[in-house]
């Protein structure tokens, strides 16, 4: 029988199999197929060679890229001054740089940063804000990725090709980009810990060279498709130009737990009491107020080497996050997960509400697996999974996420696909406490309907088959003007509306503002 001629992913596959035979994983092939179709013989112009133009035009101040990162990122105002300022002085130094480039630097010191703080709570999220605000290319990557000699086929500079990459290719925009090593505490090798590995000194010494300054080639050394593709471009050309890119202009971060490092700021605090007053010291346990004292000295100790620790001297704290900030998360950032699932249901012509109830509940079970707000998504895909499943075969045009949909999802789901006016009810109800927060967010009124109100405005709004926005609109017609009257007489701002206000509007509110004048005498 005659053998089946292989395809070119078997043929890659076993290329693949033998040089891991051979080298023991030391070589990565990359994709050979792409790499042979990449330049034919006939056309050498088509040799895809690295873009060069660029022109950074930095003109930021610190307080825009606070204010921008306010848009996205709850809390973390300190972390978000120190960023801004760092990354003002960095761009601003390379813009100098870019516009005289015969003026001499020797002497300039980059702001490499080092982030403190626990899991999810914004440190990669604050950074690749920054860079899309600045326009350059971003690369993250975990520390744990990168050992001393490279047997896993990635080493540091694989980082810095990375951002060449996600720079489509703009070698010049690259030299700009920012290099963000998660997991940092990782490679930290702490002296007198036997048996410990110690790669990650290797590591930290490749990522000294890159933050110093370096020529990295764009062609690594381990990627075959890459050096196959230089051996084509040889043949065709007689020689292969060396396409490097240089360090000095990118911006490092390097972040992470740092577990345990808040112990040895917490002995040396008490055991030198300069500087510190005794009960800021007894106050608080919390990790994150200790690190606001974090010196070198305690990365040394930590288990980094002087120089790695010397080139980052701009110290960023991240604390950790609260219930009430992941509230405010999905309420208020403008990268809520919330609007993820506005458009999941939009999609099939389904409006969801998240009800501050359903939004606080959310938060109160993120909260419990200690994941900052990475959680949250967890938590929402998991009581909105078989929402997801059911409700677009259902017809159902709008639903509620209520805290009982958080704590029981099926038996919630069942009742208001079975029940209409149920979910009618619940879904009036939303938009009554809506209309409320509109109301204050545009007079300044804080009106909060009760709930004998609250569930007469429903049965009108059904009889009168009104929507709820038109009905208050109707009733509350004086009030805007009435109520302020009342806020200048008496300085009240926070009103409840019993019955009585969605039968008589016009007395209730009439008797209200006679009130107020005896009030102000
Ligand atoms: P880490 O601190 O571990 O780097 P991330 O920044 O990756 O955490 O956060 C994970 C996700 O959680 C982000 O993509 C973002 O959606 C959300 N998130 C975390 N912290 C905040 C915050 N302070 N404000 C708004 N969203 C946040």
């Amino acid at each position: 029988m005659k053998n089946k001629i292989p395809t070119p992913e078997e043929i890659q596959k076993d290329l693949q199999d033998f040089v891991n035979r051979k080298y023991g994983g030391t070589v990565q092939l990359g994709n050979l197929a792409a790499a042979a179709q990449a330049p034919s013989p006939e056309s050498t112009e088509d040799v895809p060679s690295p873009k060069k133009t660029f022109d950074l035009k930095f003109d930021l101040k610190p307080k825009e890229i606070k204010k921008y990162l306010d848009r996205y990122v709850i809390k973390q105002a300190d972390a978000k001054k120190a960023l801004a300022i760092a990354v003002c002085d960095h761009y601003n130094h390379v813009r100098e740089c870019h516009e005289n480039p015969d003026a001499a630097d020797a002497d300039y010191s980059k702001q490499n940063i080092v982030m403190l703080g626990p899991t999810g709570v914004g440190k990669t999220y604050l950074i690749r804000h920054i860079a899309k605000l600045i326009g350059v290319p971003f690369v993250k990557a975990d520390a744990t990725r990168f050992s001393e000699t490279g047997y896993v086929g990635a080493n540091v500079d694989d980082l810095i090709r990375e951002l060449v990459t996600q720079a489509d290719d703009n070698l010049e925009l690259a030299q700009y980009g920012i290099v963000y090593l998660d997991e940092a505490d990782k490679i930290a090798t702490p002296p007198n810990i036997i048996g410990r590995d110690v790669s990650g000194r290797g590591v930290q010494t490749g990522l000294l060279k890159l933050m110093e300054e370096t020529e990295v080639d764009l062609r690594a050394s381990h990627d075959v498709a890459s050096q196959m593709r230089a051996a084509m471009e040889f043949q065709q050309r007689g020689k292969v130009e060396k396409e490097v890119i240089n360090t000095r202009h990118i911006l490092f971060i390097i972040s992470g737990a740092f577990t345990g490092m808040e112990k040895s700021i917490k002995k040396r605090m008490h055991q030198s009491r300069i500087g510190f007053s005794a009960n800021v010291v007894s106050q608080t346990e919390d990790a994150g107020h200790y690190f606001q004292h974090v010196t070198p000295k305690d990365f040394i100790d930590y288990g980094f080497e002087p120089e790695f620790i010397g080139r980052l001297p701009v110290h960023v704290i991240c604390s950790e996050l609260e219930v009430e900030d992941l509230f405010h998360i999905l309420k208020h950032s403008e990268g809520s997960i919330i609007r993820q699932y506005e458009q999941a249901f939009q999609a099939y012509g389904i409006t969801v509400m998240f009800a501050d109830s359903g939004l606080h509940r959310i938060a109160e079970k993120a909260i419990e697996q200690k994941t900052g707000a990475r959680a949250l998504m967890t938590v929402c895909e998991k009581a909105l999974r078989d929402y997801k499943f059911e409700l677009p075969s259902t017809g159902m045009q709008e639903f509620v996420v209520t805290a009982d949909v958080i704590d029981t999802p099926q038996a919630e789901l069942q009742r208001i696909t079975e029940d209409g006016t149920y979910n009618r009810n619940i879904v009036m109800h939303e938009q009554i406490r809506r209309y409320e927060a509109r109301f204050h967010a545009e007079h300044q009124l804080q009106i909060r309907f009760n709930d004998d109100a609250t569930a007469l405005l429903c049965e009108r709004a059904i009889a009168n088959e009104q929507t709820v926005h038109q009905l208050c609109d109707a009733l509350l017609e004086s009030y805007q003007h009435g109520l302020n009257l009342i806020k200048q007489n008496t300085g009240q701002s926070v009103f409840t509306f019993p019955k009585a206000v969605v039968e008589n509007p016009d007395t209730v509110l009439e008797e209200w503002i006679r009130k107020s004048y005896t009030k102000k005498r």
